[in-house]
């Protein structure tokens, strides 16, 4: 089940300066983001809208758009809505310290036979994204991966928008909401 309580014991989001997800806006089509956060070890954040949250996954070599890289992704805490486009510095000794930038955007919709969250609770989601840099369909599937209850792949689907040795991350640093990289916060 979604919910944001894992968020707020993390994080002390006054000094942090993250959303407090006080005031989500819901959207009538569902959003993905991918935050490149420049922290302890440079990731990539996937998050899919489902259930007023963003589910979340922290992807370390970010997304491809070869449908022959399988990516790791891993589970971590529900964020708020309000974090879509939260952009900025988390201070030193904050969890998750470093610099996040909203690395691409956009809507999404559910490729797969369940709703989405029958499907994050079966471990199975198929999207096809609308974003800057990540097109087309993509697939999460859970996997026991290293016995680690919280690892899943992202993958791309073989579609039209699928691109052999596009490897996706390298040459396409900046932000898609202010032409910002994480050096420059
Ligand atoms: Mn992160």
């Amino acid at each position: 089940m979604p919910d944001l309580s894992d968020y707020r014991s993390k994080r002390d989001t006054r000094r942090s300066g993250e959303p407090s997800g006080s005031s989500p806006a819901e959207s009538d089509r569902p959003r993905f983001v991918v935050q490149r956060h420049d922290a302890s070890s440079l990731h990539f954040d996937f998050r899919l809208e489902i259930d007023g949250v963003l589910v979340s996954w922290a992807v370390p070599k970010g997304p491809s758009a070869d449908p022959s890289d399988k990516r790791l992704a891993t589970r971590t805490e529900d964020h708020p809505l309000d974090y879509l486009d939260f952009e900025g510095r988390i201070p030193e000794g904050e969890y998750g310290a470093g610099t996040v930038i909203v690395w691409d955007t956009g809507p999404f919709d559910n490729l797969g036979k369940k709703d989405l969250s029958d499907g994050l609770a079966d471990g199975h989601l198929k999207v096809r994204l609308h974003g800057r840099k990540m097109a087309g369909g993509y697939a999460l599937t859970h996997t026991k991966l290293r016995g680690d209850d919280r690892n899943w792949l992202l993958v791309k689907v073989d579609d039209g928008e699928a691109e052999r040795g596009r490897h996706t991350v390298e040459g396409e640093p900046e932000s898609v909401l202010s032409g910002r990289a994480n050096e420059d916060l």
